[in-house]
């Protein structure tokens, strides 16, 4: 089983011009998912679960604005520079700006290993754009997961993550204690809190979610590949139940 320290993704964080650490497998069925949902789901979790299970990439958005935040040795364009006070201030980085970042990294949509994007799209505009790229470049998606959970449960999950530092593993204060308070169990490196997980930032973003996010949901369930999954539970859990409803899907599928 891998751990999220020993898949660097440096194609996708660092841009096309990285080369990745491991060699994807060429899975079979190789996946290929959009997972949904409002922040605090857990959907950076379930694909840290998903990528372990099911071998795919697991290609968050945010985790390159993040990356770029925190590189000391580049000099930001100014659209980075512009997407991330979008991002500290928890709305959403303008489509144009997001949309150049990842037609620059399509090659990991070609990956044989399948992906997970996690994070992307976000709204309509971006979903239609990652139809055309995936229409022109002939790579179907197997099904866009929706995780569900109440208001009050995502504010919990949100207020009380934390984030390793180096290997990006994610913790909760109660729900998923790391076994030495701050410290990462995987790599030992330092936890910290996502500036936008503070509460202000939190009630800008579910906002934002209900506006601009929620209509892929009927965007995918019209071209038949949504299955929607309660986030309740243990992330184990959750991603048990992902595992059998795409098993399920793909058997009813014939594939
Ligand atoms: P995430 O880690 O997916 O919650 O993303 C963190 C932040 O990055 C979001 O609140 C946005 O500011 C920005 N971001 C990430 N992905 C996108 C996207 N697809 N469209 C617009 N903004 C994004």
């Amino acid at each position: 089983m891998s751990s999220p320290s020993d898949h660097d993704r440096a194609a996708w964080i660092q841009g096309p011009s990285a080369i990745c650490s491991m060699i994807p497998r060429d899975a079979d069925p190789a996946w290929r998912l959009v997972l949904l949902g409002a922040p605090g789901v857990g959907k950076g979790t379930q694909a840290q679960l998903l990528h372990q299970r099911l071998g795919a990439c697991h290609l968050s958005t945010g985790d390159v604005f993040r990356a770029a935040a925190t590189r000391k040795d580049c000099v930001l364009s100014p659209a980075m520079t512009t997407a991330l006070d979008f991002m500290r201030r928890g709305n959403l980085v303008p489509d144009s700006t997001v949309w150049e970042m990842v037609r620059e990294r399509a090659g990991c949509m070609r990956c044989l290993g399948g992906f997970l994007l996690d994070g992307f799209p976000r709204t309509l505009t971006q979903a239609q754009s990652l139809d055309q790229l995936l229409q022109t470049e002939r790579i179907p998606l197997s099904a866009v997961v929706n995780y569900e959970l109440a208001i009050p449960e995502i504010v919990t999950r949100l207020s009380g993550r934390r984030i390793c530092q180096k290997c990006k593993a994610v913790f909760h204060i109660t729900q998923q204690p790391p076994k030495s308070e701050g410290i990462c169990d995987h790599c030992g490196a330092a936890l910290y809190q996502r500036e936008d997980d503070r509460p202000e930032a939190i009630t800008v973003r579910l906002e934002v979610y209900e506006h601009s996010t929620a209509p892929l949901i009927q965007f995918y369930k019209q071209q038949g590949l949504l299955l929607s999954i309660p986030a309740t539970g243990f992330p184990e859990q959750i991603a048990d139940r992902t595992v059998s409803a795409l098993d399920h899907r793909t058997r009813r599928a014939g594939i």
